[in-house]
C-alpha cells in the first residue's frame, strides 16, 4: 500500500474510573491495538494519553474534575511507551492562562506529538455530562462563540502539534440545541489561528461514535482550513483497540474530496507531510462508546 495512514490520537484505555495502569499500559494490550492496526491499514500508531489523569497536571489546574482524576504517574507512562516502540504523544488540555507551566511540562518529556484539547470552557465541558456547559443557561451562541474562541487560543498558543477534534462542541448532536445559520461565523476565529501558529488540524473520526454522528471537523470548518493552506493529521481517538482507524474509508475520502493529499507524521515533535494512503482496510466494526 501506498502513503501513511495515522491514528495518532489514542488512549489505551477507557474514560472511566478503574482503568489501572497496570492493567492498560501492558505489552499485552499494546499488542491487541498493533493486531487492530494491522487490520485497519493503519501503518502509523501512537499514544496519546489524556494529560489530566496525571499527578503532574495538577501544576497546570486544579478543577475538581482534574483533581478527582489525576492519579498515575506521567514519566512512567511515558517511560512504558517508549519501551512499546509506538509513537509517544500526550493529550493536553489547553487551560488559559497556564501556557509557560504547560510548555514546563510539555518540554521536559521527549514527546513525538502533542494533541492539543479544548473539553472545557470556563469551569464547564462540552463534552462531559457531569459538567456540562448547556445546563448553565447560555445560549447557543454564546456557548458555541466562547468554545470557538477558547479553541483559537488553543490553535495560536504554540505548545501543541495537533488541534483535537476542532468541533466539538457539536458532539452532542440534536441532543443540544444547534445555533442558527451558517456556522462559519463560529469558526473564523479558529481559522485565523490555525493559519497563524501552523498547527495541524485533526480530521477525526470520534464523532460517528457519538451522538453528532459526524466526522470532526465539519466540511464547511475543514474547507476554511484548507483554504486558509492548514495541514491535517489522522486519527480514530480510539479508547479501545477495535475502535483503531473506526469508519476510516470516511475520512479518507473526506480528506480526498478536500482535496488534500498529505497527512502530518511526527518524530520528537518535528513535523513531515507525507502522501495520505490510499485507503484502510475494508471494514471496521461499528463499536460505540457511551458519549
Ligand atoms: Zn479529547
Ligand atoms: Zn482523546
Amino acid at each position: 500500500m501506498r502513503g501513511v495512514i495515522t491514528d495518532y490520537h489514542l488512549h489505551l484505555r477507557p474514560d472511566e474510573a478503574d482503568t489501572p495502569p497496570e492493567r492498560y499500559f501492558t505489552a499485552e494490550n499494546v499488542e491487541r491495538y498493533r493486531a487492530a492496526a494491522a487490520a485497519a491499514g493503519v501503518g502509523e500508531l501512537g499514544v496519546s494519553e489524556h494529560v489530566y489523569r496525571f499527578r503532574q497536571a495538577l501544576d497546570l489546574w486544579r478543577h475538581p474534575f482534574w483533581e478527582e482524576q489525576a492519579e498515575n504517574d506521567l514519566d512512567a507512562y511515558c517511560e512504558f511507551i517508549r519501551s512499546t516502540g509506538l509513537k509517544l504523544g500526550v493529550e493536553c488540555d489547553f487551560v488559559p492562562g497556564a501556557e509557560e507551566r504547560t510548555a514546563e511540562l510539555l518540554a521536559a518529556r521527549d514527546f513525538d506529538y502533542v494533541v492539543g484539547s479544548v473539553h472545557f470552557v470556563g469551569e464547564a465541558a462540552v463534552d462531559h455530562p457531569g459538567w456540562d456547559i448547556w445546563e448553565r443557561g447560555d445560549d447557543s451562541d454564546e456557548i458555541w462563540r466562547r468554545y470557538f474562541a477558547t479553541l483559537a487560543e488553543c490553535a495560536g498558543c504554540g505548545l501543541f502539534d495537533v488541534l483535537a477534534h476542532p468541533d466539538l462542541v457539536k458532539v452532542w448532536g440534536r441532543g443540544r440545541p444547534l445555533p442558527d445559520g451558517d456556522l462559519r461565523r463560529f469558526y473564523e476565529p479558529a481559522v485565523e489561528a490555525i493559519a497563524g501558529s501552523g498547527i495541524a488540524v485533526e480530521v477525526s473520526t470520534a464523532g460517528l461514535r457519538k451522538p453528532t454522528g459526524e466526522l470532526y471537523p465539519s466540511p464547511a470548518f475543514a474547507e476554511m482550513c484548507v483554504e486558509a493552506g492548514a495541514t491535517f493529521a489522522l486519527s480514530s481517538d480510539a479508547h479501545l483497540p477495535d475502535q483503531v482507524g473506526f469508519e476510516y474509508e470516511r475520512a479518507i475520502e473526506f480528506l480526498g474530496e478536500l482535496g488534500v493529499g498529505e497527512i502530518c507524521v511526527f518524530d520528537r515533535r518535528q513535523r513531515r507531510q507525507e502522501p495520505l494512503g490510499e485507503r484502510a482496510a475494508a471494514e471496521s466494526p461499528p463499536v460505540r462508546d457511551n458519549p
